[in-house]
């Protein structure tokens, strides 16, 4: 059994969690999930908590109203789905959130998950975070196998930092970053693109992150879920982030694809990679091999659109794995071509889901 007293201390969440049965491994195989457009679905995205220590103006609203404990998936049940995704062909796991590393004891599920890393069956088990937490659990995750990770980050500037994030402390997180780097894992940022607020910063961050060897992808703002302000006052194409880069840099296409959906450039005169996560003026479905989780067991087939499955009453309703595979499968069989975002047609928001429950 595992040491539930672990990890407790500043936890922002709490949960019900029992400690894990013994779980079987995922030895079995089982059928590929491939969707109808014949995509092997091998990438999936787990948001663990709806919660998180920051309200970045973009994604949530200041009074966010936040689900009830009951709702989310247990500890034990986030394994036992990942263990049956992983047995269909799952080779890439990413936990998210909210604020993943803010769920209590999350470093029990990253312990239950890295059996998958050690057997060979997971090629890679990953987390997206804002960092706050980093300096704390950057060890203990290397040694379990993490080895690389997506650090959100819009601005250097602190005043900023605290304005997006209306909480966060850039040198906390620029501690977890370097907390991270020193136990191994690499580091990517990833940076939202905000008109008026970073654009013209996004040079100097470049460097920044090239400097220390870390890559750093620009998102373009999406319309997820409803905030206080409107989104088209935000956004910014990153067409037009990416012609103002070329003023100043080099930028060489590179073949390069990690499994997400980021198109990446060498940045020629700092010798680093730059991604370009476009959901709003390039459509990056075709090669989508991926599908995600929320944080009450919904699985969703595309980002962007509203169709999901209810994994948690197949969870619930037995203890035998046969219902969720079966559900699994179906909505695999539904999994659309691809998204349809627009953002002129977005207000108050296209999906009416925030990115901090379906996890980013
Ligand atoms: N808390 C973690 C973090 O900060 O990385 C994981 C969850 S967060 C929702 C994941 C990513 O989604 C972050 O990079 C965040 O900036 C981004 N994000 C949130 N809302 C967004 C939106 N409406 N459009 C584009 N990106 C968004």
């Amino acid at each position: 059994m595992l040491d539930l007293s672990a990890n407790k201390a500043n936890s922002v969440e709490s949960t019900d969690a029992t400690a894990f049965r013994t779980a079987p491994d995922a030895s079995a195989r089982h059928a590929p999930l491939v969707d109808p457009f014949r995509r092997a679905i091998t990438y999936l995205r787990i948001s663990v908590t709806d919660r998180c220590d920051f309200r970045c103006a973009y994604c949530m609203s200041e009074d966010m109203q936040f689900l009830p404990k009951r709702n989310l998936l247990s500890l034990e049940e986030l394994d036992r789905v990942s263990r049956v995704f992983v047995e269909h062909g799952v080779r890439k796991l990413r936990i998210t959130g909210g604020e993943p590393l803010v769920r209590r004891d999350i470093m029990q599920l990253f312990r239950r998950l890295s059996r998958h890393l050690a057997s060979g069956a997971l090629d890679e088990l990953t987390l997206t975070t804002n960092g706050s937490q980093l300096a704390r659990f950057a060890p203990e995750l290397a040694d379990l196998g993490v080895r690389r990770v997506n650090v959100s980050l819009d601005t250097l500037d602190a005043d900023k930092f605290r304005a997006i994030t209306r909480r966060g402390e850039l040198s906390v997180v620029l501690a977890g970053i370097e907390a991270a780097r020193k136990a191994g894992i690499k580091v990517k940022l990833n940076a939202v693109a905000l008109k008026g607020v970073n654009e013209h910063e996004i040079p100097d961050m470049l460097t920044w992150a090239h400097g220390l060897g870390m890559d750093m992808t620009l998102i373009e703002v999406m319309p997820l879920g409803e905030i206080e302000t409107d989104r088209t006052d935000q956004f910014l194409p990153l067409s037009v982030a990416r012609e103002r880069l070329e003023e100043r840099f080099s930028l060489t296409p590179l073949p390069d694809r990690t499994g997400g959906p980021a198109r990446y450039v060498r940045v020629e005169e700092t010798g680093g990679r730059l991604g370009f996560i476009t959901p709003l003026t390039h459509n990056f479905c075709e090669s989508c091999n991926r599908v995600r989780l929320t944080c009450t067991g919904q699985l969703y087939l595309c980002l962007g659109q509203e169709d999901a499955a209810d994994l948690r009453a197949a969870l619930r309703a037995s203890p035998e794995d046969a219902l969720v595979r079966q559900t699994i499968a179906e909505a695999i069989t539904r999994k659309p071509k691809g998204h349809d975002f627009v953002i002129e047609r977005a207000r108050p928001a296209a999906v009416p889901r925030h990115m901090s429950v379906t996890g980013g």
